[in-house]
Formats: structure tokens, sequence, C-alpha cells
């Protein structure tokens, strides 16, 4: 065993499985017409460790996804000192009392869920010294899974309203993750749907096995993690 040689494998297998998620959207923009500047990749590196996303980094992926704020706090300080220029997505749930953490470590905040939250959100925003906004997004429950964060879809209307006029958030799009034994279009189209009817530019939808589908019905950021990283 040469463990050196085992990296550098390990590292190239994550940027060749890369190349390709690049050239699938790239293929997907085509074939729907659209400009592949409109669609960014999301690398999910949740459960990965900074050997495996070093090599994703050096490929020039800048944009990265992960779902646990402690997680976040632990691996990628580092990896942002050296690189500024990373933006960094929460796409799990956030629990009120980490939105300090969260602020201090996300770029886009991907799952504003519910009232409690945008209301923690707003709150910590107005203290003195507080780091600047972050983007957010409105996870919605387009399945309407009893177990499954995110606002439902008849709700959508009057959160959106909430955030704005009670809490001061400016809501830049929404994310919605189908659910899991259901095809996913019906639901990437129901979220598209909402956005248009609010005016909002930016849908986070389609993950690993569904991007392509996602891209098709108007995903502007696809959230991408086994397809480059390889199994969790
Ligand atoms: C883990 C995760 C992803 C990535 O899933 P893959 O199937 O590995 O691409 C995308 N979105 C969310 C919200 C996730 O938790």
């Amino acid at each position: 065993m040469d463990p050196i040689r085992d990296e550098t494998a390990a590292a190239d297998a994550i940027t060749a499985r890369l190349d390709e998620v690049r050239a699938r959207i790239a293929q997907a923009c085509h074939d729907a017409g659209r400009d592949p500047a409109s669609v960014e990749l999301i690398a999910v590196s949740k459960t990965f460790g900074p050997e495996e996303i070093a090599p994703v980094i050096a490929a020039g992926q800048r944009r990265f996804g992960e779902n646990r704020v402690q997680e976040t706090a632990g691996k990628w300080p580092a990896l942002r000192a050296a690189h500024p220029d990373l933006e960094l997505h929460l796409i799990g749930p956030l629990q009120t009392n980490k939105v300090r953490e969260a602020l201090s470590l996300f770029d886009v905040i991907q799952t504003l869920d519910r009232p409690s939250l945008a209301a923690a959100l707003a709150k910590e925003l107005a203290r003195a010294g507080a780091p600047p906004a972050p983007r957010l997004l409105v996870q919605v429950n387009t399945g309407e899974e009893p177990q499954k964060a995110g606002v439902a879809p008849q709700e959508v209307d009057a959160f959106l309203a909430a955030c704005r006029d009670a809490h001061g958030l400016a809501i830049e799009g929404l994310m919605c993750i189908p659910p899991a034994d259901e095809p996913a279009a019906p639901h990437f189209a129901l979220l598209a749907k909402i956005a248009a009817r609010h005016g909002l530019k930016t849908l986070s939808m389609g993950m690993s096995g569904d991007y392509e589908t996602a891209i098709t019905l108007g995903a502007t950021h696809v959230r991408v993690g086994s397809a480059i990283f390889g199994h969790r």
C-alpha cells in the first residue's frame, strides 16, 4: 500500500466526477436552451473532509453546501482562510440557538422554513456588530411530508409576506427537497410556479439523481453531493 498514491487516485476520481457533472450541466442547459452561466453548481461536501474538498477547490469550484453548523465550524474556517472567495450555503435545518454561529459561517441560508427562525434571524441581524445579512432562500415542503422541514405550498405566500413585513428580511428565492419515492419533476415545476408568482429569481432544486431535470424546469442552483464526492 502506498498511502500517497492512494490519496492521489482518490483526488483524481473526485476531479473526474466533477468534470462529468459540469459537462452534464452544460448539456442540460444546451438542451433546455438556457445560458450555462444561469445555473450554479453547489458541491455538497457534508461528511467529507479537507482532503476530498481540496481537489474540488483546486479544480475551480467555489460554491459548497453543508447541512450542519457544527461540522462546518470544524472544517471550513481553515479552507476559507486559504480561499477567501469561497461561498458557503447552509442546506440543512437551522436551530434558532445556532443562528449566530450560522451567520458567522454561511453566505447563503437555503433553509428558512418557519416563523420562529425568521424572527431569530431578524433579531440577530439587528444586533450591533452582526455580520452582513446572508442571502436567504425559503425551503418549501412541496411534498407536504410531515417529517420534512419546509413551509407548506399553501402557506408560502403568507410566510414570504411575514418575512418581508414583520421581520424585514429580503428573500432571494426558494429551495425544495422532493419526496425520495416520487418523480421529482412535478415538485420542481411547483416550486418554479410559486417563485414566478412572487418574482423570486433563485430556485435551488436538483441533487445528484435529478439535477438535469431540475435544470430543464428552471433551477438556478443545483446541489450535487455524491455524484462528485462519491458515496457517503
Ligand atoms: C445531501 C444533500 C444534497 C446532495 O445530495 P446528493 O444526492 O448526494 O447529491 C442536496 N441537498 C440537500 C438538502 C442535501 O441534504
